[in-house]
C-alpha cells in the first residue's frame, strides 16, 4: 500500500519521512521527494535558531499578518512555525524588526562577559577580539611584575572570551 504525500493538494506517492515536531522525531508524515527537499531546506533554516529567535519568528507581526498554509491536521508550535517559513517572501530575518530583537536579546551571561571585557553590548566578533588581544596584553603577569591581581583579571577576561566565542564567535 502506497501513501500519498502530506504536503497540501500534492498526490505524489509518499516515500520520505519527515518530522512533525521540533524535539519529536518519533511522530513522522511522509512527503514526496519534491517536498522532502523543501521541507529539509526549512528545517535547516532554523537550525542555528535558538528557542527565543523561533518565539520571536511566530509572534512577529509579519508572520500572523499573513494568512498561514494548512499542512497536517496539527496546529501545533512547529507546524505554523514552518508553514510560515515556506513563503520565501516572508524575509523576515532580513527586517529591520528581527535585527533589532537580535540586538537586545542579549543573554545575561553574555551581558556579564562583556562587562568584564570592558566592552558595550553592540560590539562585534572582531571587535571582541581585537579587545582581548589588547587586555591580554594589558594585563599580562609578565607586564604586571607576576601581581596576582593581574592573573585573576586576566583569568576572568579568558572565561568571558570564551563564553562569548561559544556564542557570538560563531556568527
Ligand atoms: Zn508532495
Amino acid at each position: 500500500m502506497k501513501t500519498i504525500c502530506d504536503w497540501e493538494n500534492c498526490k505524489e506517492i509518499g516515500s520520505y519521512k519527515a518530522p512533525i515536531e521540533r524535539d519529536n522525531s518519533k511522530k513522522f508524515r511522509l512527503l514526496c521527494l519534491k517536498h522532502i527537499k523543501l521541507f529539509n531546506k526549512n528545517w535547516n533554516y532554523f537550525e542555528n535558531m535558538s528557542d527565543q529567535e523561533i518565539e520571536f519568528f511566530i509572534k512577529s507581526d509579519l508572520t500572523w499578518h499573513k494568512a498561514t498554509k494548512n499542512f497536517g491536521s496539527s496546529d501545533n508550535f512547529f507546524n505554523i512555525l514552518w508553514n510560515n517559513a515556506l513563503d520565501d517572501k516572508l524575509n523576515i530575518f532580513k527586517s529591520s524588526n528581527f535585527k533589532e530583537f537580535k540586538k537586545a536579546k542579549i543573554s545575561q551571561t553574555d551581558r556579564d562577559a562583556l562587562k568584564v571585557m570592558e566592552l558595550n553590548e553592540a560590539a562585534k566578533w572582531v571587535e571582541i577580539q581585537q579587545k582581548f588581544k589588547n587586555l591580554v596584553k594589558k594585563y599580562h603577569p609578565d607586564k604586571n611584575h607576576g601581581s596576582k591581581k593581574f592573573e585573576d583579571k586576566l583569568k576572568k577576561i579568558t572565561l568571558a572570551y570564551s563564553q562569548l566565542k561559544k556564542t557570538l564567535g560563531k556568527k
